[in-house]
C-alpha cells in the first residue's frame, strides 16, 4: 500500500490505528511513532478537530494524548499567524536574517549529497514519498540557513514544493523560526544530535562541533555551490495547467461548492444540492510551485473522495463571470480566499481560542477550552 493512500476510509483508519502514547515517547526520533497525518490535515481532507474527536472516541484521555494534541495546536497556531500577518509571512517577519551570504539552495542539499548520511537519506525520501520527519526538516533548514548561510526563502519554497503536506504558514514560519527571523535565536543541530535522533554513527563531518564552536565555523565548501531555481526541474508544468473548458452538467443546481488544494473535505456541505468544482488557479501555482507528485496527490484526494467533482483550471473570476447567477460557497483558508457568497469557517481544534502572538499562550488557552469542554455535560 502507498505510504500516503488517498482513499477517505484509509485516512480514517490511519487515525484509528494511531497511538498517541507511543507518539509522546518517540516522536523526536527519525523512526518514531509519528502520525503522518499532515498531508490530509494540510489539504483540508480532515481537520485537527476531527483527529482530536476521533481519538477521544477511541477512549484516549486528553492527558494521555496531550503532547499530540499540542502538536495539532501548532497547525492551528501557524494558520492563525498567517491570517493575522497575511503576506508579511513571505518576508523576514520579526528580525532580518543575520549572516546571509547566499541566495538559492545549496546544490548539495538539492542533490541529497551533503555527506551527512541522515540528511541525504531524508532528502531522497522527500523526493520519493513527499514526506520528511519534523526533526529532519529542522536539520535541513539549519544546514541551509545557518551552517551554509543562505536566506531561508528559496530553500523554504523548494521544500514546500515537494511536501505532500505543503502548508505555506507551517513552512515559511518554521523556516523563519530556524533562521532566527521569527524567533530570537537561530536553531543549530550538530552531528551528535543528528546521530542520536537518527540512529547514525557518523563523526568528523562539518557538523561535528560543540554548540559553542559550530556557529563560528567557516561555511563548508560542499555547501557553497548554489542552485538558484531548485524547483524548476520537477515542478508541475504550467502547460498542464492551461485553462480547461468551463464545467457543465446535466442537472442545474443553484449552488456551487468551491474546493481548493486546501479544502478537499468530502463531508463539507454534503447535504447541499450543489455543483462541486475543484479550482486549480495557475496564478497561485506560479507563486508557490509544487512538484508533479504533490499535484497528483491533490487531484487523487479530490477525485477519489468528492462525488461528481469537476476540475476547473483557471481563475476564480472566469468561473464567477460564467456562473454569475449561481451562489458560491467556500471554506476559509488564507492561501486562497475568493469573494464568494457564503464563506464557511474551518473546523478549528478549539474554535473559541483567538489569535495569540506566541505559541504557549495560545496552547494554554486552547488546552483550557478543551478541558472545560470535556467537563461540561453534553445536552441530551
Ligand atoms: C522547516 C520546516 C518546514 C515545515 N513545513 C511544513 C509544511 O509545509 N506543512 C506542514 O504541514 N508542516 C510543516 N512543518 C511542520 C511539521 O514538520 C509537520 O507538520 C510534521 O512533520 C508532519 O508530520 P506528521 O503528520 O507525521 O506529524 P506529527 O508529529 O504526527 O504531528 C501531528 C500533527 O500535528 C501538526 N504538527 C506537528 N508538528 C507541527 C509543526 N511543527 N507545525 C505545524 N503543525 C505541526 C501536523 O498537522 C501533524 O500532522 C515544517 C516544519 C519545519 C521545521
Amino acid at each position: 500500500m502507498s505510504l500516503f493512500p488517498t482513499n477517505y476510509q484509509a485516512i480514517l483508519e490511519r487515525i484509528d490505528s494511531f497511538d498517541p502514547i507511543a507518539y509522546a515517547k518517540s516522536r523526536n526520533y527519525a523512526n518514531g511513532a509519528v502520525s503522518r497525518l499532515s498531508p490530509y490535515i494540510s489539504r483540508g481532507v480532515i481537520s485537527t478537530r476531527v483527529v482530536y474527536e476521533r481519538l477521544l472516541s477511541k477512549g484516549f484521555k486528553l492527558y494521555q494524548m496531550e503532547k499530540f494534541v499540542q502538536e495539532l495546536a501548532w497547525r492551528d497556531f501557524w494558520q492563525k499567524q498567517w491570517q493575522y500577518h497575511g503576506r508579511a509571512i513571505n518576508q523576514d517577519l520579526k528580525h532580518n536574517q543575520q549572516n546571509v551570504n547566499q541566495h538559492g539552495l545549496p546544490r548539495a542539499i538539492h542533490e541529497a549529497n551533503t555527506g551527512i548520511e541522515a540528511i541525504d537519506k531524508a532528502i531522497k525520501e522527500l523526493y520519493s514519498t513527499g514526506y520528511m520527519h519534523n526533526h529532519l526538516r529542522m536539520y535541513v533548514a539549519s544546514i541551509a540557513c545557518n551552517v551554509a548561510q543562505y536566506h531561508w526563502q528559496i530553500p523554504g519554497k523548494w521544500m514546500f514544493a515537494h511536501l505532500l503536506d505543503g502548508d505555506w504558514a507551517s513552512n515559511a514560519l518554521s523556516w523563519q523560526w530556524v533562521a532566527g527571523t521569527n524567533s530570537n535565536k537561530k536553531y543549530w543541530a550538530n552531528q551528535d544530535n543528528i546521530n542520536h535522533f537518527c540512529h547514525t554513527d557518523q563523526w568528523k563531518t562539518f557538523l561535528d562541533f560543540s554548540y559553542d564552536d559550530l556557529p563560528h565555523q567557516e561555511v563548508p565548501r560542499i555547501l557553497t555551490e548554489s542552485v538558484l531555481e531548485p524547483t524548476s526541474k520537477d515542478q508541475t508544468n504550467m502547460a498542464h495547467l492551461s485553462p480547461t473548458g468551463l464545467p457543465n452538467w446535466d442537472v442545474d443546481y443553484k449552488a456551487i461548492c468551491l474546493y481548493t488544494p486546501y479544502n478537499l473535505d468530502p463531508l463539507w456541505r454534503n447535504d447541499l444540492k450543489a455543483h462541486r468544482i475543484l479550482l486549480f488557479d495557475p496564478e497561485y501555482f506560479t507563486q508557490y510551485p509544487i512538484s508533479n507528485k504533490v499535484f497528483k496527490f491533490i487531484q487523487d484526494l479530490a477525485i477519489e473522495n468528492i462525488p461528481e467533482l469537476q476540475i476547473f483550471v483557471g481563475s476564480f473570476d472566469a468561473l464567477k463571470k460564467h456562473f454569475a447567477h449561481k451562489e458560491f460557497y467556500a471554506k476559509e483558508h488564507p492561501a486562497l480566499s475568493y469573494p464568494v457568497d457564503v464563506l464557511d469557517s474551518r473546523d478549528w481544534l478549539s474554535p473559541d481560542t483567538p489569535y495569540k502572538p506566541s505559541f504557549f499562550p495560545y496552547w494554554k488557552s486552547c488546552a483550557k477550552a478543551l478541558k472545560l469542554e470535556l467537563n461540561t455535560p453534553k445536552p441530551h
